[in-house]
This record gives structure tokens, sequence and C-alpha cells, in this order.
């Protein structure tokens, strides 16, 4: 969703509320997608500060699921991402020194899906885990350790019996 900020432009000290909305379904992050469960139409404050500066403030909590990094079931969790920022409005025309270029910011249009975004993508977590604790997958059968005991034996094998394993890993395939 893009918003058209030019009305703010020319009137110092005027501020205005957007309501507005995330419309991405999910988003990729180092190779993980991570779907967007709930985000409510959310209100972006933008003033003009004057001097060609602009401020914003909103919050969004943004419900998000990916897979656990251990055992591969989704879980979700909540991100509470807050816009209060400084902005430089209008460039392209006239390059504002000091403000950093914004991927959000094109002229006098502000696209809040990349804005939420870029965001997110900078409070998710290094990693998701359904629980601090979770014993993941075995590596061998694929059983959820978590719900269910498998008899795999994780030791490593005895170069012997890995011959034993190897055969009888191919009769179970055929
Ligand atoms: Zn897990
Ligand atoms: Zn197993």
């Amino acid at each position: 969703m893009l918003i058209n900020l030019s009305e703010l432009f020319t009137c110092e000290g005027k501020r205005k509320v957007y309501t507005v909305s995330f419309e991405l379904a999910s988003i990729k992050f180092s190779g993980d997608v991570y779907t967007i469960l709930k985000a409510e139409p959310f209100e972006l404050e933008i003033a003009n500060i004057g001097g060609k500066k602009f401020t914003m403030s909103g919050q969004l909590p943004v419900t998000v699921e990916a897979p656990c990094a251990r055992c591969l079931e989704p879980v979700s969790f909540v991100c509470e991402l807050t816009f209060d920022r400084e902005l430089a409005l209008g460039k392209g025309e006239e390059q504002e020194e000091g403000l950093d270029e914004e991927p959000y910011l094109s002229g006098y249009s502000l696209d809040v899906d990349q804005l939420v975004c870029n965001e997110l993508l900078l409070s998710l977590p290094m990693r998701v885990l359904c629980s601090e604790d979770c014993k993941g997958i075995c590596n061998r059968c694929g059983t959820n350790l978590n719900h269910e005991t498998c008899t795999c034996d994780t030791r490593s094998l005895d170069p012997r019996m890995s011959v034993i394993q190897e055969i009888f890993n191919q009769f179970k395939e055929v």
C-alpha cells in the first residue's frame, strides 16, 4: 500500500494520521519463509516539523509463523514494531544531507509494505524455536522427539554395524 504525503509538504506544523495496512502474506528471510498470520490496519502519524523534516510515529503488532529450527513444527509469535523516526520527503527533487536514504520513500510516496517489511526483518529472532528445550527430530527416522521416542541409536555406529545398517536401509527403501 502506497500513501501520498505531498499534502503535508507545503504545510509546516501540519500533522496527519493515516490508517494504513500491511498487505504482504509472507516474507523471506535467510532462506526461511515467515508467514504473516495477522497484521491489523494501523495508524501512522506523520508531521511536518519544518526545515524539510518530518516525523513519523506508529506501531504495529504482527503475528508471524515460521518453522522451528529444530523440529520444523510451525511456531507463531508476535513482533511488536514501532515506526518512530525522522524522514526527509521529496527526495529526488532536492537532495537532503545527513538523513539516510530510505528504501520505502520515493518522492512524496511512502510504501507501507516496504516500511513494515524492513522493520520486521530487523526484529525477527535469529532462530525460531518452538521451545528452548525442543528436542528436534531424529536425523535417522525423522520422528519428532518432542512427541515420541524412537529406537534409533544416535551414538556413532560401530563400523561393522554400519554395514548392517546400510543393508537394512536399502532393504527399507525397496
Ligand atoms: Zn521445535
Ligand atoms: Zn529415530
